[in-house]
């Protein structure tokens, strides 16, 4: 696509003032931000629809099977229901998708009404440098078009990583986008690559009773989170019935008709119906003809930029998942809005957020913010522990997600929360109170405002209160 002839055109001539390459939560976060600060804004997608890989395989479709699963598992361990409803035979992968395809229609309905209300074009098709201001659009028949812009934002996200001697072409070797096409229920699959997606993966396939092995190349399980809640993810998984190996890497991975033997450099060997590699994430870099403006992506197919996304060509910037970390649809929507603030303002002071929330929908949920106990004993920061187990609260007896706890670290003598780490139903959402709480500023952060306030009841938030007067009844 590139070589395409340039045009250059004229600062006064640009189509528009901003062009943003990517209909993900980056590119949708940098153009409404833009549109709405006045821009002449154009939009370049080069999938059939809006929404990027968060909609179409990546967050929305994974959240959602996940859903129908937890769902699945409930129905199934519910003693009021179990005796007089009966679960579909076999509920499968496909089945559980169903639910996924009305999210994302959804989904892409309601983001498509956004450009349109805000006035922002939208082409069809994949963007290439020309020079630091134009682009060509090749669309889907092949025809090209050129657009131009004052600033270019690359929000172009990323795919999963292909190690070249595996071969993806396979009809059982999968990877996290092209798992959304399986049509047949595999009696046992093989994950490799514990990260989130590898982990959430493994609870979608286990609720469904397929038997599941997950292969991690490190020695624990998500080793960024705190200690405890890894070890419980590592409890909860293995008592699902998920087989766990640590510090595993492949040799060889062969397809052989209706199964994949993989072959591990410690010398084990698995075979199962399919492979899902989730090992890895490459930026969506090399169609873009970066050559063009001068600026060359990592090994990893990321962007380097400054504090304010700006890449080395100051009026091209870069967003969302191919800067890498942290690799988050809601960081990318914010990242995309500060972009564009940069844009319309010519300032800089806006910043993502320094605590950003983690969100891990496995089965149980896991969510935390803040510092985990490991970095406040390396940091040599005097903290103290209040937990709060889901057991003992009456929202959970009632509701029968009885696994799970909260647990809030704070400061010794300041009592300033400092990190806050829930494993269990709804965790992504409960951590959202302490969050809130967390960030406030001056004295009104401290773990006392959870026992000074009155809490619905019974509710989940509740865990906060009990979680709270266990801390504090541990000073001395
Ligand atoms: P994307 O959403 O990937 O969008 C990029 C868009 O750019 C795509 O539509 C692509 O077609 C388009 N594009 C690429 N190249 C070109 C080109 N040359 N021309 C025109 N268009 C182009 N994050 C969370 O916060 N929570 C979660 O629960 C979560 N779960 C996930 C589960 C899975 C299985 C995966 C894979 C990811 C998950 N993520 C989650 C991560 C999240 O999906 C990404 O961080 C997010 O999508 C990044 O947004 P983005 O805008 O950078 O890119």
């Amino acid at each position: 696509m590139p070589n395409h002839e340039n045009k250059s055109v004229k600062p006064e001539n640009y189509d528009y003032d901003a062009i943003v390459i990517g209909s993900g939560p980056g590119g949708e976060g940098a153009a409404m931000k833009l549109a709405k600060g006045g821009l002449r804004v154009a939009v370049v997608e080069k999938y059939s629809d809006i929404g990027g890989g968060c909609t179409h395989w990546g967050t929305i479709p994974s959240k959602s099977l996940r859903h129908s699963v937890s769902q699945l598992i409930e129905l199934k361990n519910n003693t009021l229901f179990a005796r007089h409803y009966q679960v579909k035979e076999s509920f499968t992968f496909a089945d559980a998708l169903q639910h996924s395809e009305q999210v994302i229609s959804k989904q892409v309905a309601m983001r498509s009404s956004f450009y349109e209300r805000n006035n922002c074009d939208l082409h069809f098709g994949e963007a290439a440098f020309i020079d630091e201001h134009t682009l060509v659009i090749k669309n889907k028949e092949g025809s090209l078009e050129q657009i131009s812009a004052k600033d270019i934002i690359i929000a172009t996200g990323s795919r999963p990583y292909h190690p070249p001697d595996i071969d993806f072409k396979s009809n059982n070797i999968y990877d996290s986008d092209s798992i959304l096409s399986l049509d047949y229920q595999p009696k046992n699959i093989v994950i490799y690559g514990a990260g989130v997606v590898g982990c959430e993966y493994a609870s979608i396939f286990r609720g469904l009773g397929v038997k599941t092995d997950l292969i991690n190349t490190q020695d624990r399980l998500l080793s960024f989170l705190d200690a405890e809640m890894s070890d419980a993810l590592s409890y909860h998984f293995r008592n699902s019935g998920i087989i766990l190996r640590h510090n595993e890497a492949y040799e060889k991975v062969t397809s052989i008709e209706n199964s994949v033997v993989l072959e591990f450099k410690s010398g084990k060997k698995m075979k199962a119906d399919c492979l899902l590699f989730a090992n890895g994430r490459t930026g969506n870099t090399d169609r873009l003809n970066l050559n063009a403006v001068g600026l060359k992506a990592d090994q990893r197919g990321q962007l380097e930029i400054n504090q304010h996304y700006q890449t080395q060509v100051k009026n091209i910037y870069a967003i969302g998942d191919v800067i890498g970390y942290p690799s988050l649809a809601s960081a990318a929507y914010d990242q995309g809005r500060i972009a564009a603030h940069v844009i319309l303002t010519r300032e800089g002071q806006k910043k993502l957020i320094k605590d950003i929330p983690t969100g891990i929908y496995t089965i149980p949920e896991i969510s935390s913010v803040g510092k985990t106990e490991q970095m406040l004993t390396e940091q040599k920061i005097p903290y103290e522990v209040g937990r709060a187990q889901f057991k003992d609260l009456a929202r959970s007896q009632i509701l029968g997600c009885e696994v799970g706890s909260l647990k809030i670290l704070f400061h010794r003598e300041s009592k300033e929360i400092l990190g806050i780490h829930c494993f269990g139903e709804r965790a992504a959402e409960i951590i959202h109170i302490g969050q809130a709480i967390m960030e406030q500023k001056g004295k009104a952060n401290t773990i006392e405002y959870f026992v000074n306030t009155t809490f619905n009841y019974p509710t989940m938030a509740e865990a906060y209160r009990v979680a709270a007067l266990n801390g504090l009844n541990r000073l001395f």
